[in-house]
């Protein structure tokens, strides 16, 4: 019986060892086309959010509407991770509008739907990080995280210690899920 894990709850993700460590160079950066007006030209959500459409497939975008952004997150903690965020940069949820507070809602909600038929998807975690101290990658320009879950997930990547879990390639994911609705 092994001792068991200070962080039972961990998803065991070395793939994220890149985004720990800044070693960012595989991330492409297409050149904006209209920047929104509070954007940080430094901030990834942002960036996105400027971009031509036709970038979507690079940038991982799955959809764009007018107020919201749903992407995937290139340093997953698992399968299918997703980013549902504003199009503009706001730190705090008091910063929307009530508008876009419930479109990124329906957003959430129509993404969970999506992920449990395209992906079997059992459960879901969904997190919200406001403020640096409270884990936020990019404090600046709030997101959601979309986690899918499957049964027996954390317990099989905490028993096969060393066995490097390799997720379904982004690219790949991108159009599978791209073509649900
Ligand atoms: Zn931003």
């Amino acid at each position: 019986m092994s001792a068991p894990s200070p962080h039972p709850d961990s998803l065991w993700a070395p793939w994220r060892l890149a985004y720990i460590t800044g070693d960012k160079a595989d991330a492409p950066a297409p050149e904006p086309a209209v920047w929104r007006p509070g954007a940080d030209t430094d901030c990834f959500l942002c960036r996105a959010a400027a971009v031509a459409a036709t970038h979507d497939r690079t940038l991982g975008v799955l959809e764009r509407t007018p107020t919201a952004l749903v992407l995937l997150n290139r340093y997953p903690y698992a399968n299918g991770h997703l980013l549902i965020a504003p199009l503009d940069h706001r730190a705090m949820l008091a910063d929307l509008t009530s508008d876009t507070l419930l479109e990124l809602q329906q957003r959430l909600a129509d993404w969970c739907g999506r992920l449990q038929l395209a992906l079997q998807a059992h459960g879901l975690n969904i997190g919200l990080n406001l403020g640096q101290v409270a884990g936020a990658g990019v404090p600046g320009h709030l997101h959601w995280h979309l986690v899918p879950r499957w049964p027996g997930d954390v317990n099989f990547m905490t028993s096969v210690a060393g066995v490097r879990v390799i997720p379904q390639a982004l690219d790949a994911l991108w159009e599978q899920l791209r073509s649900t609705s």
